[in-house]
């Protein structure tokens, strides 16, 4: 069966997506070693040493110099056409829901509604003292001029993403696992399945569940798909979904 035939038989669809989905957006994946945006150290720290919750708490002028340089250049990149491809699906009431593993917001920015951001959301934004304000526009955290950016109570401000020593959150985590255990389809984009827990949820799926992988590097599941499709995802995504 192709793609799209096995999509026009599903009702109760889960894409699953990780850094492959934005690559047409020019976002090179965030966790990879080859992860060029992060482009080496910063003022003699490792990336992944900076966003970690232990480098926050010691640390925060430099933390929030390098999100600012670093993390925030994503924030006017813009969706592509696999974006769009899985905004349609979901407009037709196949898409259930995506599980995201991605930080970019380009999902949201397509018009996708339901999205399970696991790693949190690199464009938004809490205030750490009680009050607890949101901040949802990187517009809002960037007017905050100061070397460690503070909420109008005076309390510090964080990024609402997953730091590298940090849980997902519970709640978004139950939400992915019941969608997983609940679809008929579960589409994997872009995303090599190697980052855990998030790639657990693949072996949760039912055995009535059909896995297709979208993905240009084998991944740990292959044996366990029904279909696997070795190209870029914009291009499979678009040309599939504009036929439905
Ligand atoms: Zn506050």
């Amino acid at each position: 069966m192709e793609l799209l035939d096995i999509i026009k038989e599903a009702k109760n669809i889960v894409a699953f997506t990780g850094a492959g989905l934005s690559t047409e957006s020019g976002i090179p994946d965030f966790r990879s070693s080859s992860g060029i945006y992060l482009s080496g150290e910063f003022e003699g720290y490792t990336p992944e040493r900076i966003l970690s919750n232990r480098f926050f708490r010691d640390n925060k002028k430099v933390f929030f110099d390098f999100y600012k340089k670093r993390i925030l250049s994503m924030a006017d990149k813009q969706p592509n056409r696999a974006h769009y491809a899985l905004q349609k699906l979901e407009s037709v009431g196949k898409l259930k829901c995506v599980v995201n593993q991605n930080i970019d917001n380009l999902l949201q920015k397509a018009g996708v509604k339901n999205v399970l951001d696991l790693h949190g959301n690199g464009s938004q934004f809490r205030c750490l003292s009680a009050c607890g304000k949101g901040y949802y526009t990187c517009e809002e955290f960037m007017k905050m001029d100061d070397d460690i950016p503070r909420c109008e109570c005076g309390g510090i401000v964080r990024p609402n993403t997953v730091l590298f020593d940090e849980w997902l959150s519970d709640d978004t985590f139950d939400a992915a696992y019941c969608a997983a255990k609940d679809c008929d389809l579960f589409i994997v984009i872009g995303s090599s399945l190697l980052v855990k827990p998030a790639a657990t949820l693949v072996g949760e799926i039912t055995d009535e569940c059909k896995l297709v992988i979208i993905n240009n590097m084998s991944t740990p599941y292959d044996k366990k798909a029904y279909l696997i499709i070795s190209k870029p995802c914009g291009e499979v995504l678009e040309e599939t979904i504009n036929k439905l």
